[in-house]
């Protein structure tokens, strides 16, 4: 075949056309575009409580009760990684706290932020960086981290966690939640919620990129942070309710803290 030396820039071509045409950047590293268009696709709808980001939203309360709990938000510094559409991000901020959303969907940062305008959220801004790129423009800036339902759909989850490590300050807050991984969780989570109860579209999430509670506080450990508590976030299909709970086998949440005299 006649290898023209225009190929490699068609190809990049049709990329960046790619990349324009699904709303997302697809130039960091650490990224699935994939998992990015899952969510790029649903875009319009992460503020209607309806709709396949329902879950988010019931959950939402608990998760900020629970973190609120432990670092009350008002006049913190707040990231919210992988923040969607800022469901989580302008709760924190209607708290009182000043957050920070970041995502690399573009069309999601483009819905978070017109609901802000539109509710008048006042604290709450949204960038389109990685939490790997911005830990490397601000190290050690922000009293609270959050990154929920986001390390389960990145190809190199571990280097998130560090990238939330070096973000928080020494003595500040990490909150992680995800999806375990064992015959439980996929029996509920993936078999349950997509394929029985239709809580979330099929191929939400993968089975091999769910995440065992000790792999993730090995992560952390290995990035400065200590594992301070953890619960389990569970659905009741008869009462169509979550609560929270201490079983950690399907939806956990995990609360670390950055040692204080963590080099920065
Ligand atoms: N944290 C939010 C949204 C969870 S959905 C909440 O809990 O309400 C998962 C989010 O992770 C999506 O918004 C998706 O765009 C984002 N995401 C996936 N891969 C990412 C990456 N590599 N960097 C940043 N965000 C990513």
């Amino acid at each position: 075949m006649n290898k023209s030396p225009s190929n490699g820039a068609f190809f990049r071509l049709y990329i960046a056309f790619f990349s324009e045409n699904t709303g997302m950047n697809t130039t960091a590293l650490n990224v699935d575009p994939a998992e990015l268009a899952k969510f790029s696709d649903l875009a319009h709808r992460w503020w209607d409580p309806e709709s396949e980001f329902r879950p988010l939203h019931q959950i939402n309360p608990l998760r900020l009760a629970w973190i609120d709990g432990l670092v009350p938000l008002s006049g913190q510094k707040v990231l919210d990684v992988g923040c969607g559409g800022g469901i989580l991000a302008d709760a924190m901020a209607r708290k009182g706290a000043q957050v920070l959303g970041i995502d690399l969907a573009t069309k999601s940062l483009k819905v978070a932020q017109l609901h802000a305008l539109e509710a008048e959220t006042a604290g709450v801004l949204y960038r389109e960086i990685s939490a790997e790129d911005l830990a490397a423009e601000q190290a050690a800036q922000y009293d609270v981290v959050t990154c929920m339902e986001m390390l389960e759909h990145v190809p190199d989850p571990a280097a998130v966690v560090k990238a939330c490590a070096d973000l928080v300050k020494p003595g500040g807050w990490v909150f992680f939640s995800t999806l375990n991984r064992n015959p439980k969780s996929f029996l509920f989570a993936i078999v349950g919620a997509e394929y029985i109860l239709n809580l979330l579209p099929k191929g939400t999430h993968e089975y091999a990129r769910m995440i065992k509670p000790a792999e993730l506080t090995h992560w952390a450990r290995t990035a400065g942070l200590d594992t301070h508590s953890m619960r389990g976030m569970e659905y009741n299909p008869f009462t169509q309710r979550y609560g929270m709970s201490q079983d950690t086998r399907v939806n956990y949440l995990v609360a670390m803290r950055k040692t204080e005299n963590a080099h920065v």
